[in-house]
């Protein structure tokens, strides 16, 4: 919760956004149950839910929260998080930023673009690069925050530059060397600046080729993951060396069930749920899987989903 609180209850915060929203012109809804805009499908409602269209109103809900002082949270495509069965405090802005531009080798995207949706574009315009990317279901933004990879590339290996927004400092340019990318990590996962958009350096290739690379990386993945289940995707980063779903398979917990949260079948380093499920058994589930891993051999999983909300943190603040 990066946001500065003012003095005052929560309620009386709310109550200040929603005055500075309507004279900004800015549409909150109040309760919004967040499950249904996740992947996992759990977890309860924001206080208030916004949706920015554009980086411009992206910024403009933020400054808003900022000024009332409520915590804030930037949703993308909420592949990536568990939210708490209590939902989340102050406001949740939805990003559906997605101009995207592509000239020559360059694209310009908003951070709320679809990663597949870029993907698409780029093949389309026989650009090669990010053809990773079609296996993360992410936007933008997210992929960015976390520095997503698959099939041997990852986002630092083709960002030039990401515009991102802060209240200490507004709308910053940073390129590639300050985003601090690491392994499903960046400096934004530390500093909570929102990213607005991104440059994206590709080059030409084979239009043919480029979209078998893809195909085939659906495809691979179609095989190996429990797509059509209710899931968050990995739910523990790789530790040095290893894997995290073969430590989970060789400890016996794959097809271990607690509730309504069971380790998948099909592979070990993913939790899927029933439906109507809860996000408290997705926790537990999660923490006895990390429990029995150090126990049997000797390594601390490290979380890769987020929990968001009543755990303690909310989606990213600013
Ligand atoms: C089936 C499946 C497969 C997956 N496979 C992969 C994979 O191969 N590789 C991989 O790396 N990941 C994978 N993921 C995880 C996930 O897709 C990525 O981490 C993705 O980048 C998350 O993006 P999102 O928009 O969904 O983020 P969200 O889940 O919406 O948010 C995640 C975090 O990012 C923050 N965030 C979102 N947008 C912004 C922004 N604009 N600025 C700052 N912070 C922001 C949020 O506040 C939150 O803290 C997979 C997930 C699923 C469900």
């Amino acid at each position: 919760m990066a946001s500065a609180r003012r003095s005052g209850s929560l309620a009386e915060q709310l109550l200040l956004l929603d005055r500075l929203a309507e004279e900004r012109g800015i549409r909150l809804e109040p309760d919004v149950p967040l499950g249904p805009l996740t992947t996992l499908r759990v977890g309860g409602a924001a206080d208030r839910l916004t949706t920015a269209t554009t980086a411009d109103e992206l910024v403009a809900a933020l400054n808003v929260a900022h000024g009332a002082g409520v915590p804030v949270a930037v949703l993308g495509k909420g592949s990536d998080i568990v939210v708490a069965d209590a939902g989340i405090r102050g406001l949740v802005i939805r990003n559906r930023a997605d101009d995207m531009e592509i000239d020559g080798d360059l694209v310009r995207a908003a951070s709320g673009a679809a990663m597949a949706t870029l993907v698409k574009r780029c093949t389309a315009a026989a650009l090669t690069g990010i053809e990773f990317g079609i296996s993360i279901p992410g936007s933008v933004g997210g992929a960015i925050w976390a520095n997503a990879g698959a099939h041997g590339g990852e986002m630092r290996d083709v960002v030039l530059s990401v515009d991102a927004w802060s209240a200490a400092s507004g709308v910053v340019t940073l390129e590639n060397a300050g985003c601090a990318f690491r392994y499903r990590d960046s400096r934004f996962k530390a500093s909570g600046e929102i990213v607005l958009g991104a440059v994206i350096g590709l080059a030409g290739g084979d239009g043919v080729d480029i979209a078998a690379r893809v195909a085939a990386n659906q495809a691979q993945r179609a095989a190996t993951q429990p797509l059509a289940d209710q899931n968050a995707g990995s739910v523990f980063r790789n530790p040095p060396d290893d894997h995290a779903g073969r430590l989970i398979d060789a400890a016996g917990l794959k097809g271990y069930r607690i509730g309504t949260a069971q380790v998948s079948t099909l592979h070990a380093n993913f939790i899927v749920l029933d439906r109507g499920g809860s996000a408290a058994d997705v926790r537990s589930l999660g923490d006895h899987v990390r429990s029995v891993v150090a126990d049997t051999h000797g390594v601390e999983l490290q979380y890769e989903i987020e929990f968001v909300g009543e755990w303690g943190r909310e989606v990213a603040g600013a």
